[in-house]
């Protein structure tokens, strides 16, 4: 009925339909484009902030919770904390319980689990996954999404579903954002503080805050003396919109930033406002999306474990034919690497000519035109986006890479015009991977994680670090990368609740990696970083670290995700060895 995605997929066996001139031609206009991207922004990662405090502050806040319930002080233990209680909280607290572990608590800045579900709700949000195989847990929940692609609201309620089933909102605790996290060498427990006042204990925890969680927002000169309303696309202000945008009927509405949440959000704020302007950097590739609503005979035949055979079969590499083998053999290197790219572009080029079939003014056209690789960032999909932008009331401002560098009181301002707003919407996207990382993490003598990593991340898997024993990272740098991340967040979900259950089985109180298995992994992933200057190539963004150099050690395992799963099994067979582990402390 559906194939798995993998918009990767550039085949080495594909033949050029153009001669090699063309794709050189349109390689050059590549590097054009991203060279302009990179004068007008040197400073990368800089030009950002997500430290949403002062003047700030009104774009962290949850609109989506009722009120602010007040609670007591906790000083309580637990076995397990969650920092966090998104997928990757969900996900491996249904392991634990599995194992018999009952003392689990979530930690959770929102006001609910879900996590990226809780917090963005803005109109047309859905995942762009297919939901089968994104959503966690169906064949433990036995659920079957009800469309191809699940809606943002169908994924929060399964979200909710898991904490129910599982039994996680007994010890939970939201509205609380821990402040930091400091390993008792005496004790050999972990002390939690919160900005609620509380000072928790844990044996374990599991940094569990999301790779895409804290909002940024661009830099912009003159941002805060905007008369108008504005907000951030992940703390959607539906008492201003109201939740069927009727209240942007009589407002001229302004948005910032072309990524995936404003590509969802666009269509449906063309639909509603008085009038639209995009202000737009770098368009994103807009592509088909083949939604449909699950037919329930095929989900009615679906046999138990349904889920974890689509997740089994995805994992498998392509099975090639002997002619298929002998081809890529005799071929070198930069053969391949010409073939792909050589792909990459007529995909390209296929987004391009959808560009000018669905939107009629020419100029538009031109300007929604992406100018890099597929890949280079998150390839969009949605019908609705390109068709918006025929509507007499839809302007797209196309600042041609520069982006808006100043906002007046009156609206923003690109080359010398201010565009006057009743409401400006920042979609410009999160902090990237700083899960595990983004609050104080002290291990064994009082070292904080950052400054363990100052010349460079080291962990084993993305997932344990040497002198942060307990301590697991789901979702950050050294581990492997998915288009459908929740991949990524079982594979480590089921190995930190196998290495508790592992530790407790054998009366084990803590477990520590070795240096020698840390060394390891690293050497990996510095080895796996890329044989080409892809990266270097792309267009700035955030999978490029906006076109800063970066140690090789500091990305993403990128040796594939079968070899993360296998190293990762490795890992866990020769735990023995792989591990220090300390018997518990004696308690007099
Ligand atoms: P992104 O980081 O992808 O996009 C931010 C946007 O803001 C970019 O278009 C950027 O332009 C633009 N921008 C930043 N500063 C300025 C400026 N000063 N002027 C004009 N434009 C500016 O954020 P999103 O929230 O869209 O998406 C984040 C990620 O969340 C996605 O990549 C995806 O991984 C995930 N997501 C997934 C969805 C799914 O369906 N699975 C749906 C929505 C989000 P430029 O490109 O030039 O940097």
């Amino acid at each position: 009925m559906d194939k798995p995605q993998n918009p990767f997929a550039f085949s080495v066996d594909a033949k050029a339909r153009q001669p090699q001139e063309y794709y050189e031609g349109i390689k050059q206009k590549f590097a054009a484009e991203r060279d302009v991207r990179l004068a007008f922004r040197p400073e990368g990662l800089q030009q950002f902030t997500s430290d949403l405090t002062g003047g700030l502050a009104k774009y962290a806040i949850d609109p989506n919770a009722e009120e602010f319930r007040p609670r007591e002080r906790l000083t309580d233990t637990v076995e397990c904390l969650f920092i966090g209680g998104g997928f990757s909280a969900l996900l491996t607290s249904a392991r634990l319980r599995e194992y018999g572990i009952e003392s689990i608590r979530i930690v959770e800045r929102g006001a609910d689990v879900g996590g990226t579900w809780y917090w963005n709700r803005y109109p047309g949000v859905a995942c762009d996954v297919v939901a089968y195989d994104y959503l966690p847990l169906l064949d433990e929940m036995n659920y079957v999404p009800t469309r191809h692609f699940a809606r943002g609201d169908e994924i929060y309620a399964h979200c909710q579903a898991i904490a129910k089933k599982y039994d996680l909102y007994k010890l939970a605790v939201f509205q609380t954002t821990v402040t930091s996290t400091v390993w008792d060498e005496d004790e050999e427990m972990w002390n939690i503080k919160t900005d609620r006042g509380d000072e928790m204990k844990a044996r374990f925890v599991i940094c569990a805050n999301g790779t895409l969680s804290k909002p940024k927002l661009s830099k912009i000169k003159g941002m805060q003396s905007f008369a108008g309303h504005s907000f951030h696309t992940s703390r959607w202000d539906y008492d201003y919109t109201k939740p069927d945008l009727s209240g942007l009927a009589d407002k001229t509405v302004g948005i910032i930033g072309t990524g995936a949440s404003a590509v969802q959000s666009i269509p449906r704020l063309g639909a509603a406002a008085k009038a639209l302007y995009v202000f737009q950097r770098t368009p994103s590739s807009i592509d088909i999306k083949n939604d449909w609503p699950t037919d329930p005979e095929w989900a009615a035949k679906l046999e138990p474990g349904w889920q974890a055979k689509r997740r089994a079969r995805a994992m498998a590499e392509p099975v090639l034919s002997t002619e298929q083998k002998a081809r890529r053999a005799a071929m070198t290197r930069e053969e391949k690497v010409q073939r792909q790219e050589n792909a990459n572009i007529d995909a390209m080029m296929r987004i391009h000519g959808r560009i000018d079939e669905i939107v009629t003014d020419p100029e538009t056209a031109a300007s929604l035109k992406p100018w890099y690789m597929l890949m280079c960032k998150r390839p969009c999909f949605d019908n609705d986006y390109l068709p918006v932008y025929n509507r007499d009331s839809v302007h797209l401002v196309d600042t041609k890479g520069e982006g808006i560098k100043e906002i007046a009181e009156a609206g923003p301002v690109f080359d010398g015009k201010v565009y006057e707003l009743d409401l400006l919407i920042y979609a410009t996207g999160f902090e990237v991977q700083q899960t595990g990382i983004y609050n104080e993490i002290r291990g064994k003598n009082g070292i904080e994680l950052n400054d363990k990593y100052k010349d460079g991340i080291r962990t084993v898997l993305g997932i344990h670090s040497h002198g942060y024993p307990n301590l697991f990272i789901m979702g950050g740098y050294q581990a492997t990368f998915r288009f459908n991340l929740t991949d990524v967040l079982q594979t480590q979900g089921d190995h930190i609740a196998a290495c508790i259950d592992h530790a407790r089985r054998n009366g084990h109180h803590s477990m520590d990696p070795t240096p020698e298995i840390e060394e390891w992994w690293v050497q990996e992933v510095i080895a796996n970083r890329g044989k080409t200057t892809r990266a270097a190539d792309c267009t700035p963004g955030y999978y490029n670290f906006e076109g800063q150099f970066q140690r090789r050690q500091d990305g993403n395992f990128n040796g594939s995700y079968p070899k993360y799963v296998a190293h990762a099994k490795d890992v866990l067979s020769n735990i023995e060895k792989n591990f220090s582990f300390t018997k518990p402390p004696s308690r007099t």
